[in-house]
């Protein structure tokens, strides 16, 4: 008589010595790279052997330790920082290292058994992403909370400075507030949607929020320490961290905060990076933060017809990014002037909001320059505007 569990208790040390080695190497799963042995194990074992004891016997004492198990490992993971597609991961690659394990000898059972055995792994599995997850959730939302009511303190104060202020502090008060729109405004919709949510299942999708948000907050933290370095320190002193990246995850990850801004003024948003290259060496934070702004003040300043991205790469080892709009347009006597500080053209007397300070393309041009790039416009009144960006392969 085949039994599952016996196999797994003999085979709990090799099932996660190949877990961990097959997390390890699964690039999906960037945030265990930051992770020890140890914290990477974490409450693995104590898992493994619950789900062992509910093969063994499918009682309800055993599913308990499945869900305290993984209740702590859903909570360890959002504190390491792990999103939820990663959590995912490592739950298939559990499965799969597991049935590789059993599957020599359930192919020498009869179908019954190997049918009774694969419904009972699936259910203990399931059992554990699913509360794994609700912790996860629960640690998420406790930090969300906690962010959003600091951060609207800090956009209140951000929006004194700018109607108060027109040095420094305006110029990094201007970069603070894109970030911290979009937190306020995910983490609201997110929080709302929770209130009525019931069960973890219709909490999952809501997951990829909960991401963005955490990932507009890391960045606005980076803004904040480079915005202080940027007052106190001239132009040519900003730090460059250079490396190799892929450039179309990044575009994506700006185009997905840029969404929400685009969603509520029903503008539609096109990617064309079919020609791009894969990967340039750039500094991706600054790259972020350039191609927020000019994708943000496309949206700002466009009421309907669509936003576009293109990507191409060029034959001379450049590569370039357009961005179009379907916009009020510039004035060709303002095209020139727009890139200084406190510059607003003629045609947005009308758009005039909060956030418009006249700041972000004199921070663009200059981050542009730093990045041996150059930027050009081309915009027609009424028609639209296109702004494109040229960067050398690599610096
Ligand atoms: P602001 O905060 O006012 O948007 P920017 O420095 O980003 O400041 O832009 C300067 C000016 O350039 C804007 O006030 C606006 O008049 C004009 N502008 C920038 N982008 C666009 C665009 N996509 N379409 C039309 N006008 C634009």
């Amino acid at each position: 008589m085949f039994d599952a569990s016996e196999i797994l208790t003999a085979q709990l040390d090799n099932i996660l010595e190949r877990w961990k080695t097959a997390v390890r190497q699964d690039s999906r799963i960037e945030s265990s790279a930051d992770l020890s042995e140890t914290a990477l194990k974490d409450s693995m074992p104590v898992l493994l052997n619950g789900m062992v004891k509910a093969l063994a016997n499918r009682g309800t004492e055993n599913y308990e330790i499945i869900a305290s198990a993984s209740l702590e490992h859903g909570n360890t993971r959002a504190k390491e920082g792990y999103n939820a597609a990663e959590i995912a991961w490592e739950y298939q690659i559990l499965r799969r290292v597991i049935f590789s394990v059993l599957e020599p000898q359930l192919l020498q059972g009869s179908s019954e058994e190997i049918i009774r055995t694969i419904r009972t792994l699936d259910a203990v599995i399931d059992e554990a992403i699913s509360q794994c997850y609700t912790s996860y959730i629960e640690q998420r939302v406790k930090e969300l909370e906690q962010v959003r009511s600091q951060l609207i303190m800090t956009n209140q104060e951000l929006t004194r400075l700018l109607r108060t202020s027109k040095d420094s502090l305006a110029y990094m008060a201007h970069e603070l507030k894109t970030p911290l729109t979009s937190i306020i405004g995910y983490s609201d919709l997110f929080l709302r949607q929770q209130q009525q949510t019931v069960n973890v299942q219709e909490t999952v999708p809501n997951l990829r929020n909960i991401e963005r948000v955490l990932q507009s907050g890391r960045l606005l933290l980076h803004l904040i320490n480079d915005a202080l370095e940027l007052s106190s320190s001239e132009a040519g002193k900003l730090h460059l961290n250079l490396t190799c990246i892929e450039i179309k995850p990044l575009i994506k990850d700006v185009v997905a905060t840029i969404e929400p801004l685009a969603q509520a003024k029903n503008l539609q948003l096109k990617i064309d990076y079919n020609q791009a290259p894969i990967q340039v060496v750039t500094d991706s934070f600054r790259l972020r933060q350039i191609l927020t702004n000019l994708l943000s003040n496309a949206v700002r300043y466009t009421n309907e017809g669509f936003i576009k991205l293109e990507c191409l790469s060029h034959a001379n080892s450049h590569w370039s990014i357009m961005i179009t709009d379907t916009g009020i347009g510039i004035p060709q006597e303002d095209l020139t002037h727009i890139f200084e500080p406190f510059t607003r053209a003629s045609s947005n007397t009308y758009y005039r909001d909060e956030q418009s300070t006249g700041l972000g393309l004199a921070i663009v041009a200059r981050l542009i320059k730093l990045l041996q790039g150059e930027i050009k416009v081309v915009s027609q009144l009424g028609v639209g505007s296109t702004f494109t960006i040229t960067f050398p392969a690599e610096i």
